[in-house]
């Protein structure tokens, strides 16, 4: 979205109204999700979403660290997104840079407001978010794989937590968008969504919606996430009541 201005937009679309890679405006990036995905976590799951790979792994309840971060009353939440320095075209800076600060930061209160924290007094849940490949859309990949891990660790949460960017590019509302499309787009929201309650737990904008078009992003992007939570639900049964190979005894 920086780059408005900057450079020339390429086409965005094709003469059949398709978007650059052939998907409908509403249509997402194919979707790949596996529970436990590491053996050395508590949890872990890994997400191919488009071109987007993430691992998460889940650490906790467990000691807090550092020390004086400690809570009485509940658990605390800390979170770690990173992006490695191969997931991007240029060789990006290692380490965390405001950017993913910030990602770790809406995320952990994400999941703070998900997760049973009263139960767990003194003790620190921690998700580790690695961006190994990025394409646009890997805070909400981390969200995804993050939630995933969650629940394969075992710990008490009032939902999974499904996440997808509804964007505008080239004036049309469009779901998930691809990096050509968060380069070139006029706006973007990223949204994680209780899918039980329908209660939006993360909502974050950059560029310009119109309130119409806000709203109609949004309902975009909830139903968006129902369809994510099917794969997220889907890949945790697999997990834990495998699906016999056909033939077998
Ligand atoms: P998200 O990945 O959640 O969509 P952004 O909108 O900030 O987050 O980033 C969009 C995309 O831009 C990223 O998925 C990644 O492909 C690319 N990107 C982000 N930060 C960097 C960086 N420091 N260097 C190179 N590419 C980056």
């Amino acid at each position: 979205m920086g780059n408005i201005g900057a450079k020339e937009v390429p086409p965005l679309f094709g003469a059949d109204g398709r978007r650059v890679d052939g998907r409908h405006l509403d249509e997402l990036r194919p979707l790949k999700v596996t529970a436990g995905a590491l053996t050395q976590a508590d949890g872990s799951a890994y997400v191919e979403w488009g071109l987007n790979k993430v691992m998460a792994a889940v650490y906790g309840p467990r000691e807090v660290h550092p020390r004086h971060l400690q809570e009485n009353n509940k658990a605390i939440v800390q979170c770690r997104y990173n992006m490695a320095a191969f997931s991007v075209d240029e060789r990006k800076r290692p380490g965390l840079d405001r950017r993913s600060q910030e990602i770790s930061k809406v995320i952990a209160e994400a999941f703070e407001s998900m997760i049973f924290v009263e139960e767990y007094p003194r003790t620190s849940i921690d998700v580790y978010i690695e961006v190994l490949q990025a394409n646009a859309g890997t805070r909400c990949a981390g969200i995804v794989a993050a939630s995933v891990a969650l629940a394969d660790a075992g710990i008490p949460m009032v939902d999974l937590l499904p996440a997808v960017a509804v964007g505008k590019v080239g004036g049309k509302l469009v779901i998930d968008l691809n990096k050509l499309e968060d380069n070139f787009g006029e706006a973007d929201l990223p949204m994680a969504l209780v899918p039980q309650s329908g209660r939006l737990v993360l909502l974050q904008m950059e560029g310009h919606l119109s309130r119409d078009e806000l709203s109609s992003a949004i309902d975009m992007g909830v139903q968006g996430c129902q369809s994510i939570y099917g794969v997220m639900q889907q890949a945790l049964r697999e997990r834990y009541a495998p699906t016999p190979a056909p033939g077998a005894p």
